[in-house]
């Protein structure tokens, strides 16, 4: 319980500890910095080089952790599903997904969202509040065993709309004299909320951008996604472009694949025309949520889907799914604790 009144050292940067410890050498909190994110120690006990009296401070107005795990579910596949808990008992998710190329987390930023997409099981969580910059860096950064290399915000949450702390996150975790993990090994997906997709091309973060499309049309788009009434397909595909020629990368479409409703010829065709040549499709067999009466599209749709695109001189991937197993759909696992819990 005392805990509650700490703060989470962990989002705090360089300069903001600096800040409030003044007194001593400059360099004492460039340790105590590397210490949490470099060595990724858990005790203020364990920072050996800082003198005992600095230690006993730290703890008394700190927490270096504050997610409980609360459920982890192994997957065939190798990726692990946790249920954490924050420490004013919020629930959130959290994937671990091993690659050839690295290991990767999928990282949440709220508990709950507020866009109300009609096909995703956090949205029927409802919404509770926006994590903290340093809640999104444990995920990663508190993790035992394996270096993370890779991250993907597209855990519970709409991450532009927690835009600031998401963006020091970022910065946290891609700090050089931290945690360092390379911002082009990052993936931010969201909704489409146009204005922070231009804030953050400005940000200086090669970081991929994936925007969730799902529909080839304003009016289907519209029907499975509130946002989109927000912010019309032409505004979102111009922030896209937008994002592309400041920084770069390019942007990854993400199309959920869900039988009867965005998953006919004709939709591959007007997606094709939309997005024109040499874009990128990620197409994502659907998750089933409990609850919903959606289902995937079968393999042989896909494929066809799939082919449409490519004749049209589209770059297409299929999304391989990891953890169908445990619940790895968002929101999954946080729904079915709060049932339990009634
Ligand atoms: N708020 C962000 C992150 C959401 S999760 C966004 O909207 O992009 C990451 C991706 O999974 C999004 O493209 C989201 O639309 C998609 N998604 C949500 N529920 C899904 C489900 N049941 N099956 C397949 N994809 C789903």
């Amino acid at each position: 319980m005392m805990t509650m009144n700490k703060e989470l050292i962990r989002g705090k940067t360089k300069d903001e500890l600096k800040e409030l410890f003044p007194d001593g050498p400059s360099y004492r909190m460039d340790q105590v910095y590397e210490w949490i994110h470099k060595k990724r120690i858990h005790s203020f006990d364990g920072m050996t080089n800082i003198p005992k009296d600095l230690r006993k401070e730290l703890e008394k107005k700190f927490v270096l952790n504050s997610l409980e795990k609360e459920t982890v579910r192994m997957s065939k596949d190798g990726s692990r599903k946790y249920l954490y808990k924050t420490m004013d008992g919020e629930h959130i998710e959290c994937v671990y997904i091993p690659h050839d190329y690295g290991d990767s987390i999928c990282v949440s930023t709220q508990a709950g969202c507020r866009m109300g997409c009609s096909f995703c099981g956090t949205a029927m969580g409802g919404f509770r509040r926006s994590l903290t910059c340093a809640e999104m860096a444990e995920q990663i950064e508190g993790h035992e065993g394996e270096k993370i290399t890779h991250a993907v915000i597209m855990g519970m949450g709409e991450p532009l709309d927690n835009y600031d702390e998401t963006v020091k996150f970022i910065r946290l975790i891609t700090d050089g004299e931290g945690y360092d993990m390379s911002a082009r090994n990052i993936t931010l997906s969201t909704c489409g909320i146009t204005g922070r997709i231009r804030n953050l091309a400005g940000e200086g973060l090669p970081v991929t951008l994936a925007l969730s499309l799902h529909a080839p049309t304003q009016k289907k788009r519209e029907l499975i996604m509130p946002i989109a009434k927000r912010y019309h397909l032409r505004e979102v595909l111009d922030a896209c472009s937008f994002y592309f020629k400041k920084t770069g990368r390019r942007v990854t479409y993400e199309y959920a694949m869900i039988r009867g409703i965005n998953d006919s010829r004709e939709d591959a065709g007007k997606l094709a025309l939309l997005l024109g040549r040499g874009q990128h499709v990620n197409l994502i067999p659907f998750n089933s949520v409990d609850g919903k009466q959606m289902d995937s599209s079968s393999e042989g749709t896909i494929r066809s889907f799939k082919n449409i695109l490519e004749k049209n001189k589209i770059n297409v991937t299929i999304r391989a799914s990891a953890g169908a197993d445990i619940d790895a759909a968002c929101g999954q696992l946080r729904n079915k604790k709060e049932r339990l819990l009634g």
